[in-house]
């Protein structure tokens, strides 16, 4: 069994590997040969030279992509089958811990080397592509605060997590998956409450929204479509990007709508009213409640499988680790899953642009196609997103629908 189990994670890295780079190949040649028109539906708002923009950012971003899905790769094999997970193990067994902490000192070594490996890549990302391309605006003090600052919540939120799901893991029985599974759901709970109000503003600035006109015209879609907040904000996405954006957020009294004011500084009232109106979609489809209550049931499905693979040995041996205990379980388990759940990303990607032509059709009817229409493009050409995605990868990974679909399927809307 263990040779088996080890074989199917090979063949699963290459696999996932092999066929997320070909996407990404095929990806930049098609946007290659696109680069040198506009496509005609949009000829008339895109300019040649924004729309060669787009094809250049995304063939860069797609480029590193490809690095990064390959260093990933190689890292994930020296912690198993190379070793670096057992020696690991042996290392700190011979430190004479309790098991929780030593347990836990293996996960977060793990947890901290991911990250420095990652770090080239993101560092790659926002001070050579987006600064090259016009969309940085952070600078290397910000990106330094901000790794701080995440270390620090790691510290005061992600250990006592991580303490507390390996005692139960220790203490609760054969049952100890299920209350796992219910600590972490009221954990994530918590946190969608929490995060709006307590550790976005560590990292950004939150006003109430100023302008009068805009907010006038905001209040009105709310009360047509029988929405409540506790309020709008205006949110210092400029500190770091020029990308636009606006989400909803939060749950119960902590609801709120949130502008980016990057995205505010770009629209006209009548865009983002459009915008907006497209985000209170997702709200009445409660796409987000749908979306929480999958991610519950896939954590449930994963901890059950957690459940039955702590005590397999092949589990372990099979992926280089020679220390049957809780926290190895965890770890590998965490490291191991993705390789699984690559092959419901597709569904998952499909599931949502489902949502995102719902949200276009709501909002169609509360606010004017047109301007719908208006601020996608718009947001298309300052966010420099390709309107020729090729149609596979598009289809594989895209949360959102390609541009000129969801323009058709606007203009398909019948008016009431
Ligand atoms: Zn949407």
């Amino acid at each position: 069994m263990t040779s088996t189990f080890q074989f199917l994670f090979l063949f699963l890295i290459i696999f996932t590997v092999m066929t997320q780079v070909w996407l990404s190949t095929r990806h930049i040649s098609h946007v290659k040969n696109h680069r040198s028109n506009v496509p005609n539906e949009f000829k008339s708002i895109i300019k040649s030279k924004d729309h060669q923009k787009a094809a250049d950012y995304t063939v860069a971003k797609s480029k590193l992509n490809i690095i990064d899905l390959l260093v990933q790769a190689s890292f994930l094999y020296v912690l198993t089958i190379g070793g670096l997970i057992n020696w690991l193990n042996n290392y700190i067994s011979t430190l004479d811990l309790n098991s929780l902490i030593s347990g836990s000192i293996v996960i977060i070594s793990v947890m901290v080397l991911s990250s420095l490996i990652d770090l080239p890549a993101n560092l790659f990302k926002i001070f050579k592509i987006d600064e090259k391309f016009g969309f940085n605006r952070m600078s290397i003090k910000i990106f330094i605060l901000d790794g701080i600052k995440q270390l620090l919540l790691s510290i005061v939120i992600g250990l006592p997590i991580l303490f507390t799901s390996l005692w139960i893991i220790g203490n609760l029985g054969e049952l100890w998956w299920l209350w796992l599974w219910v600590f972490i759901s009221l954990f994530n709970f918590s946190m969608i409450s929490l995060y709006p109000i307590y550790i976005a503003p560590l990292f950004n600035k939150f006003q109430p929204l100023g302008d009068t006109n805009l907010k006038n015209k905001i209040e009105k879609l709310l009360l047509r479509c029988g929405f409540k907040s506790s309020g709008l904000f205006v949110m210092n996405g400029s500190l770091r990007s020029n990308h636009g954006n606006a989400y909803f957020t939060g749950f119960g009294k902590s609801k709120r709508i949130v502008f980016f004011d990057t995205l505010l500084e770009k629209l006209t009232p009548n865009e983002i009213e459009a915008v907006l109106a497209h985000e209170l979609g997702h709200f009445h489809h409660e796409h987000v409640k749908k979306r929480i209550t999958l991610m519950f049931l896939i954590s449930f499905i994963g901890l059950y499988i957690l459940g039955s693979l702590k005590e397999s040995i092949w589990f372990y041996e099979g992926l280089g680790v020679y220390q049957l205990n809780d926290a190895n379980a965890i770890l590998l388990f965490l490291l191991v899953s993705p390789l699984f759940i690559f092959f419901i990303r597709p569904v998952i990607a499909y599931y949502s642009r489902k949502n995102e032509f719902e949200a276009d059709e709501y909002a169609c009817k509360f606010s004017k196609p047109e301007d719908l229409k208006q601020s996608l493009i718009k947001l298309y050409r300052d966010n420099a997103s390709t309107l020729t995605p090729d149609p596979l990868h598009s289809n594989f990974y895209d949360s959102h629908p390609p541009a000129l679909m969801r323009i058709n399927a606007i203009n398909a809307i019948k008016k009431p």
